[in-house]
């Protein structure tokens, strides 16, 4: 069997591995659009049981990665999640959920320990062990390219699209494939749109700044401030860390509705408002640098996978802001359907069917799907 995928971003790197590995004839096309640059969440701290479950079937795929590739994928993390007291009921539900995946959760008091200060009065924190990693996208992407079997192509793909017949052209050649996978991140409406395609998705900006901080060696999930914060988690940070420094990342689930290439920088009121809120949980911290990049969302904010008319052009996409955390799990799904013929069960939520033909041009963005206390 060949496939060609278009979008060589985390999903369409770790479907080219799952791809090869069974014997498919893969060619993997990336335009270079968007690129890690230091290591990406996965955490299984999620809000919805199918996602749960996604996240911890994706964590099994990291830990085959890093088996058969020989390297450390997964950087197991310690996660504190602070929340309003009035959300604690609706999080205990989940936490039933969260020990189910293997995260030891539990409530704890003193976050002076864990160099953080309280900022309002009826604050709830939950360490949690096992439920979290940073995930080396960087070195995973630079391996599978390189694979003696995966025909990587850096280039920017688009799909003709003619009565039954599909073609994929690349620089002005044709590529042919049993299946073509369009897996192109933010830019996946571009590419439909282009092959005179409709699909159920809307790109957004995504940003994030990094300081200079007093060390962390958690990830914080703050639901009372909005923001997450994480360390960066590469060697620069390994070494401040013996001086009890970090280079802290933080960033909000905030969106502003975009088409790539639209922007030019980060917005200014997300680099004051994410500033603020970090030094009033952290103390001191210095504004080191920041940049954006793009994600898309579907009208339910839930990703989609599934065939597009055609049984043989498949569109995988619309992970908002946890692509790292569930999209391995519907790289499987999709690599089980295109062997099988079938969707497993833990991929049927997520199908495109459950949009119909009927949803509207655009739509407001909501809460990111792993965001809690909405
Ligand atoms: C600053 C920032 C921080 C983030 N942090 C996290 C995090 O910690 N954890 C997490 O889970 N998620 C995080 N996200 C979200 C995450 O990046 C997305 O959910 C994820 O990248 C979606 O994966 P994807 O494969 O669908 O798309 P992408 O990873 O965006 O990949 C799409 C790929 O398609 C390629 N492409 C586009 N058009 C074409 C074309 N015409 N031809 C060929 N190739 C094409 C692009 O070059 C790109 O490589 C973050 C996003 C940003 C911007």
């Amino acid at each position: 069997m060949d496939v060609v995928i278009i979008g060589g971003g985390i999903t369409g790197t770790v479907l080219a591995y799952l791809l090869d590995m069974r014997g498919v004839h893969v060619t993997l096309v990336d335009a270079g659009l968007q690129k890690p640059r230091y290591p990406l969440i996965h955490s299984k701290l999620l809000r919805f049981r199918e996602d749960i479950a996604l996240s911890k079937i994706s964590e099994e795929v990291y830990l085959e990665l890093s088996s058969k590739l020989g390297i450390k994928v997964l950087q197991p993390m310690y996660s504190i999640t602070v929340i309003p007291s009035e959300c604690y009921g609706d999080t205990a539900k989940l936490i039933n959920l969260w020990h189910e995946a293997s995260a030891r959760v539990k409530v704890i008091n003193d976050i002076g320990r864990y160099g953080l200060k309280r900022v309002v009065n009826n604050e709830v924190y939950i360490l949690s062990s096992g439920g979290d990693n940073l995930v080396d996208y960087v070195q995973l992407m630079r391996l599978i390219r390189k694979r003696n079997n995966v025909r990587y192509v850096e280039c920017k793909a688009g799909i003709n699209v003619n009565n039954d017949s599909i073609e994929v052209v690349v620089n002005g050649r044709t590529l042919h494939g049993d299946y073509y996978i369009i897996t192109a991140g933010a830019w996946n409406s571009m590419v439909a749109r282009g092959a005179g395609l409709r699909i159920p998705l809307l790109p957004y900006k995504c940003q994030a700044a990094a300081f200079l901080s007093r060390r962390i060696n958690y990830i914080l999930y703050d639901y009372v401030l909005g923001i997450y914060m994480r360390p960066l988690g590469s060697a620069i940070d390994r070494v401040l860390g013996l001086s009890g420094l970090s280079i802290v990342v933080g960033g909000d689930g905030n969106s502003k509705i975009t088409e790539p290439g639209r922007e030019e920088k980060v917005d200014r009121e997300f680099l004051n408002e994410v500033s603020s809120k970090v030094r009033s949980r952290l103390g001191n911290a210095l504004f080191i640098g920041s940049r954006f990049g793009y994600c898309e969302v579907t009208p339910d904010m839930r990703p989609v996978v599934g065939t597009m008319g055609m049984n043989n052009l498949v569109l995988m996409g619309g992970f908002d802001g946890y692509g790292a955390e569930v999209g391995p799990a519907l790289a499987l799904a999709l690599t089980e359907y295109l062997l099988n013929g079938s969707w497993p069960d833990y991929a049927k939520p997520y199908l495109i069917d459950r949009f119909g033909n009927n949803w509207p041009s655009t739509w407001d963005i909501g809460t990111e799907a792993h965001e809690l206390c909405v």
